[in-house]
């Protein structure tokens, strides 16, 4: 995993480089971004998103951002001190005004795109009211899909194994 360029000490500017963390016994893979100057030692924790699996009838939503090719879940970052349930039901209303009950959470997901590094927390969602709106300034296009009928998704997107898990739930 290489250092996402333009990282630089919070205290003295110098750029960051990955390096042993004292009295951390850390796998090369996850040595932390620290100050070779001032010792500064970047924290690096994965960024959480909270994500919905909305079904309704056998359908699920999905949303596809402008100038994206691919579908994906409704999903956003959590506003400080918000539950992760919480986030999901805001991101779900904010883009297409549907409300939500968060029945419980399916798994999370950790994924990498552009050098970031995310844990998707993917709650199961259903349509408790609201009317359909999607928020046209983000978002290209909403639709349902069958769940036996889902797009493909882009390989380093975790959302093959998210709905390969969502399959066995309903099947237990
Ligand atoms: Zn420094």
């Amino acid at each position: 995993m290489t250092l996402p360029e333009g990282r630089y000490c919070s205290y003295c500017g110098k750029g960051l480089r990955r390096a042993p963390v004292d009295g951390l016994d850390l796998p090369e893979e996850v040595l932390k971004p620290a100050c070779p100057d001032c010792g500064y030692v970047h924290l690096d924790a994965p960024t959480p998103v909270a994500a919905a699996i909305v079904e309704r009838g056998g359908e699920v939503l999905l949303v596809r951002p402008h100038g994206a090719e691919a579908f994906a879940l409704v999903a956003g970052y959590p506003e400080p001190y918000e539950t992760i349930e919480e986030a999901a039901a805001r991101e779900v209303r904010e883009e297409t005004g549907l409300e939500v009950q968060v029945e419980h959470i399916l798994g999370s997901y950790s994924c990498e795109p552009m050098g970031q590094n995310l844990v998707s927390v993917v709650c199961v969602a259903r349509v408790a009211g609201g009317e359909y709106r999607l928020q046209e300034e983000e978002l290209a296009e909403g639709r349902w899909f069958p769940l036996d009928g889902l797009p493909a998704w882009p390989e380093e997107w975790p959302l093959a194994e998210v709905f390969a898990d969502y399959g066995w739930e309903g099947k237990r």
